[in-house]
């Protein structure tokens, strides 16, 4: 298939890490940041660290939009749907995300209407289909897909949908990065920009990481070589002393970003004052909430929120992980209390949680070595 298979050919993925090697200071160790929770799936997913050579280090970012949503924020969105004859609509990697007392799907367990949706769209079906009930779509995501919730909400506006409603949780990229930026623990050498987000927001507001704070970022593609090119193109800016945008992923990416989606998003959103992260603490400006134009699809305002906050079961380090101060591994849960059976955290739910992901593959990877090596 074009874009997959001409991009994962072994000579090619060989020949990148070769130029790697080639390209990187043996005397320097590097630190490069995968904003992007696809990213760091696709790390462990093709096995890319055990091409490049060990002064490389990927630090995973906090690109998992459902990693990063405080545990607080699935509390208030189960209180809402407890109350009667409502339908909570989310997308499957929500429903087993831990809430205080329980995951989504442990509610629904419990007799909680708890439906999964594969699309904004298809939670408007929901409520066309239950006109005797109120659907509550939990909406979750960067720019990536804020889009398609706007677009949701101007349908269900024209449609006078009077019970549907969506609890927004839609974060922006860019003021986590200055967050991580920011933090004191943290040095990084360039950022492995994010595919996703810039397929909306373009390449364009990243330009203060380059010229403000120096650091190179190139906008990547998933695919193994993309990934490699990817760090091709930093380690020659690095060699270089430059730091520039730069787009690896354009067969997608458009270097302005998608108009009509950033319009669709202005029409309903505006940016909140602050929010809260798992492991960034409050951000400002880092989020989206719903218009008053559309305050009466906005669940937040329709019904009563109790603004649980709530903190990380303490042996949990989510919020360390996150920042990429420690791999997913060092936590002391790992493997042990928290796996993708029992996960402790979001980031051992969401396939694109770096402890999900390294789980799933390096950790079951050395589990099957070791019981393979194990005499008979
Ligand atoms: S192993 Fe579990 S508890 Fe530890 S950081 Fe990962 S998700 Fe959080």
């Amino acid at each position: 298939m074009k874009y997959v298979d001409e991009l994962r050919r072994p000579e090619l993925i060989r020949k990148a890490a070769g130029e790697i090697r080639r390209l990187a200071d043996p005397q320097r160790h590097y630190r490069l940041m995968e904003v992007c929770g696809g990213h760091t799936h696709a790390i462990y997913r093709f096995g890319l660290k055990d091409v490049l050579p060990p002064n490389i280090e990927l630090i995973h970012g906090p690109g998992c939009p459902v990693c990063v949503l405080p545990m607080g924020r699935v509390d208030d969105a189960l209180s809402i749907a407890e109350q009667p004859d409502v339908i909570f609509a989310a997308f499957g990697d929500m429903m087993r995300i831990p809430g205080t007392h329980g995951s989504p799907l442990e509610h629904k367990a419990r007799g909680m209407d708890v439906r999964i949706v594969y699309s904004p769209a298809d939670a408007i079906k929901l409520a066309r289909l239950h006109p005797d009930k109120h659907v509550m779509f939990f909406a979750i995501g960067f720019e990536t897909t804020a889009p398609s919730t706007a677009l949701t909400l101007v349908r269900a506006k024209a449609e006078k949908l009077h019970n549907f409603s969506v609890f927004c949780n839609h974060v922006t990229i860019i003021p986590a990065i200055r967050a991580i930026l920011d933090s004191p623990d943290m040095r990084l050498d360039g950022f492995i920009g994010p595919g996703h987000v810039s397929t909306v927001i373009g390449c364009r507001p990243y330009e203060w990481i380059a010229k403000n704070e120096r650091k190179p970022i190139v906008v990547s593609g998933f695919e193994p070589l993309d990934m490699l090119q990817s760090i091709v193109m930093l380690l020659m800016q690095l060699q270089r002393n430059e730091a520039r945008v730069e787009n690896q992923y354009a067969r997608v990416v458009p270097w302005e970003g998608n108009r009509a989606a950033l319009q669709a998003m202005a029409e309903v959103f505006e940016l909140r004052p602050y929010f809260e992260w798992r492991g960034l603490g409050f951000i400002s400006q880092s989020a989206l909430r719903i218009k008053p134009a559309y305050a009466e699809w906005d669940a937040e305002q329709r019904f009563h929120i109790p603004g649980i906050r709530v903190t990380d079961p303490k042996a949990a380090q989510c919020g360390e992980v996150l920042k990429g101060v420690l791999k997913p591994a060092e936590c002391k849960l790992f493997g042990r209390e928290c796996t993708p059976e029992n996960p402790v955290g979001a980031l051992m739910v969401s396939s694109e949680g770096s402890c999900a992901a390294y789980y799933n593959y390096e950790h079951r990877k050395h589990s099957q070595l070791t019981t393979l090596s194990l005499p008979a």
